[in-house]
């Protein structure tokens, strides 16, 4: 989603390369750069002038620290602003004191709703809740239906009006069903057959109108939510910032959904939701499976976009879908700065990951793989296969200190491997390229060296 904007900033950094120190020109001509790659992404006109002002500002005052060159100052400070328009701090779901915890999702019709309450009842049940789907969209025809199938996807009891019901109101052509009744009752069931949190599905219009508003603020009103999501379809552009504008005003929300942020739309509506609406984003939704759906973390996705890849993502996906104490066992190399970290770990990691999804999807999510996309893009799942034989041709103490692999045992691996001696370099520069990069991040100070940005 972030492609372009990605490779924008990154070219922009890659121009400060090797500066000794930054003149106010270079200042002037980086944010120029910087503001071009955030309007083109579409990002909201206010957020690029407020956000190229902070960075100008930080720059010229830069504070100045040793660790770090003006260049990979330039990229710590657009970073550091990146995570702040996204909203800071990573805003996780409250739960009532006294279950159900109620949540309801507005927003438009095609925005992802629907989907989006299977996979969030799926990774509530997922964290150990007990959650009910509820349909309150009575509007369109099929909607009770689509929602029984995605929670039957998802493994998850979806509470529906008797179709009796809809259709006898449907053929007395007084509006369909009452959605507002359905949504009390579903409260009731909740409380009755235990059910620690109800998600809403509301029915959504293709654009705003005051009676759709109106239905929401009566779900609303009778069920008072401990949180309203408002569920966006992130490649609308600009249009789902007016979106959210109007249901901030119409029905209000606690919280946003961003959908479809595996679209190739440029994004900038990602980007500036949250300070527009003043409102965290709490979710992310990345695809048309249940699985496709996470906690969004406004610095995890700074990252992203600054091409330094989302390693703790990746971990925690593998951790859900495989060998949780592995995963942990990795995630907690990773925190210790990577040292520790050898290639059967990645290896591991790797096999792992592998069953996880598309590999493009994944090695997207890996540090400093900004750069090499397009190949990223072509890539040969036979590539992954080679990558593991020559690993399985190495010997344990070479998997655990990649730094012993001299140049004779590199020969003797490309042969075990049936590979080429330069495709063992490869793989062995790579590694400790991404272990220097997880070591720096683990750090926390400075920005890391790594492939790809200005070091
Ligand atoms: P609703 O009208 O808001 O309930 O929207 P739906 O849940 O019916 O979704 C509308 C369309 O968008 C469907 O075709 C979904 O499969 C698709 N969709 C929903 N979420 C995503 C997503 O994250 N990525 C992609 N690519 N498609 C999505």
């Amino acid at each position: 989603m972030f492609d372009t904007l990605q490779d924008r900033l990154s070219a922009t950094f890659k121009s400060l390369r090797g500066k000794g120190r930054l003149s106010e020109a270079d200042i002037d001509a980086t944010c120029r750069e910087i503001r071009i790659a955030l309007l083109e992404a579409d990002v909201n006109l206010a957020v690029v002038k407020e956000f190229v002002a902070n960075v100008k500002e930080r720059a010229r005052g830069a504070e100045l620290s040793q660790a770090l060159n003006p260049a990979q100052q330039i990229v710590k400070i657009v970073n550091d602003e990146l995570v702040a328009i996204l909203g800071g701090e990573t805003r996780l779901l409250r739960f009532a004191k006294r279950p159900p915890t109620v949540i309801m999702l507005a927003g438009l019709q095609g925005a992802g709703k629907t989907t989006l309450a299977g996979k969030l009842a799926r990774w509530l049940k997922d964290s150990g809740h007990s959650p009910l789907l509820v349909a309150a969209d009575l509007q369109r025809p099929n909607a009770v239906t689509q929602l029984q199938v995605v929670g039957q996807r998802a493994g998850v009891q979806v509470f529906a009006p008797e179709p009796g019901n809809t259709s006898a109101s449907e053929a007395a052509g007084v509006g369909v069903g009452d959605p507002v009744g359905v949504a009390r009752r579903s409260i009731e069931e909740a409380e009755r057959r235990l059910f620690d949190v109800v998600v809403i599905d509301t029915a959504g219009r293709l654009g705003i109108d005051a009676e759709l508003m109106q239905q929401a603020a009566d779900i609303r009103d009778a069920v008072h939510p401990d949180e309203v999501l408002f569920v966006v379809d992130a490649m609308i552009g600009q249009d789902a910032v007016n979106t959210a504008n109007a249901f901030a005003e119409g029905v209000g929300f606690d919280g946003v959904v961003l959908t479809k942020l595996d679209g190739d739309a440029r994004g900038g509506a990602a980007l500036s939701i949250a300070r527009v609406t003043g409102k965290p984003i709490m979710f992310a939704s990345n695809g048309e499976q249940v699985g496709d759906f996470d906690v969004f973390h406004p610095d995890r996705m700074a990252s992203r976009i600054l091409g330094m890849g989302d390693m703790l993502t990746l971990i925690e996906q593998a951790e859900r879908t495989f060998d949780a104490e592995q995963s942990a066992k990795a995630a907690a190399k990773l925190a210790s700065g990577g040292k520790e970290f050898g290639l059967a770990d990645f290896l591991q990691q790797m096999q792992m990951v592998r069953k996880m999804g598309p590999l493009s999807k994944i090695f997207g999510m890996l540090p400093g793989m900004g750069e090499i996309k397009d190949q990223i893009a072509g890539i040969d799942e036979r590539e992954v296969d080679r990558i593991e034989a020559i690993i399985q041709s190495m010997t344990p103490a070479e998997r655990d200190d990649p730094k012993i692999i001299d140049g004779s045992r590199r020969a003797r691996i490309a042969r075990g491997a049936g590979v080429e001696v330069s495709a063992v370099n490869n793989l062995v520069n790579r590694f400790f390229d991404a272990r220097k990069m997880m070591s720096a991040m683990a750090g926390g100070k400075g920005m890391p060296g790594m492939p790809g940005l200005p070091g």
